[in-house]
């Protein structure tokens, strides 16, 4: 897949995960406010409304793109989940210079994960958005590197391990972020973060089906011309990129 239909999808990914907020801003108020502030539902839609503006004028490549986004999402976001959100893609997106490919993709994931780390330091079983990611992002390396799988069917992997990731944080007792100021009372709810890392996953996944529809391999270099692709699909037999 050619860099201008790799920004494409990355447009195209943020515009649906802006949808995805807004269509779910009550459910992760609803969410906060059983242990946090209530505010994690406006928040991420406000910062995702940011993130398409900013990308109006932003340059069409990836790593630009995706460094847009996090910037919008630390400046506009705010609380914990902003600068955790928006720090990490922001880093993670340098592993994107290149292009998008199976293995800049899983950097991007790893470099991802390493930074919510580093910033929030949660580590899984804290409740929090990393419960999420974890077990998405070493799904998704696994799937790659370990099992030989097109990046599509290991997005798809990773975002069932999200999901069950979601799960795990409601019986477990908050350590990290406001919800830990509960103590015990934090058990029983699941994590806002968490669950709104597992919708912008499942958007990721819901676009990058569009585009590699099936199994492409991915490569960046692909000799293909961006004039001769119709939009958004790409034509049979092309390489592609989530
Ligand atoms: P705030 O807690 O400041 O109101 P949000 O409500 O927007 O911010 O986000 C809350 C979410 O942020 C939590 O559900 C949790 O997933 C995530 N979070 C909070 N603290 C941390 C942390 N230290 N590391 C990772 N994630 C965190
Ligand atoms: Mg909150």
């Amino acid at each position: 897949m050619d860099r201008e239909t790799q920004a494409e999808a990355i447009r195209e990914a943020t515009a649906a995960m802006a949808d995805r907020m807004a269509a779910e801003k009550s459910t992760l108020t609803e969410l906060d406010s059983a242990i946090g502030d209530a505010d994690h539902g406006a928040n991420m839609n406000r910062g995702f409304q940011a993130a398409l503006e900013r990308l109006e004028d932003a340059d069409d490549a990836p790593a630009e793109l995706v460094k847009t986004v996090g910037v919008a999402l630390v400046s506009e976001v705010g609380g914990a989940a902003g600068p955790l959100y928006g720090g990490s893609l922001m880093k993670a997106s340098g592993e994107l210079e290149d292009g998008i490919t199976a293995e800049s993709s899983v950097a991007f994931a790893e470099r991802y994960l390493e930074t919510l780390e580093e910033r929030g330091k949660a580590s899984v079983g804290d409740k929090t958005m990393v419960d999420a990611v974890t077990p998405a992002v070493h799904t998704y390396r696994k799937a790659i590197e370990v099992d030989d799988r097109d990046p599509l069917e290991a997005l798809g992997k990773a975002v069932d391990a999200a999901e069950r990731g979601v799960a795990f944080t409601t019986p477990i007792r908050a350590r990290k972020g406001r919800a830990s100021y509960l103590g015990w009372r934090s058990v029983g709810h699941q994590d806002p973060g968490a669950t709104s890392t597992y919708y912008l996953l499942e958007e990721l996944l819901a676009v990058a089906e569009e585009y590699l529809n099936g199994d492409v391999e991915v490569d960046a270099e692909a000799d293909v011309d961006p004039e001769e692709l119709e939009e958004p699909a790409l034509e049979d037999g092309a390489d592609g990129g989530p």
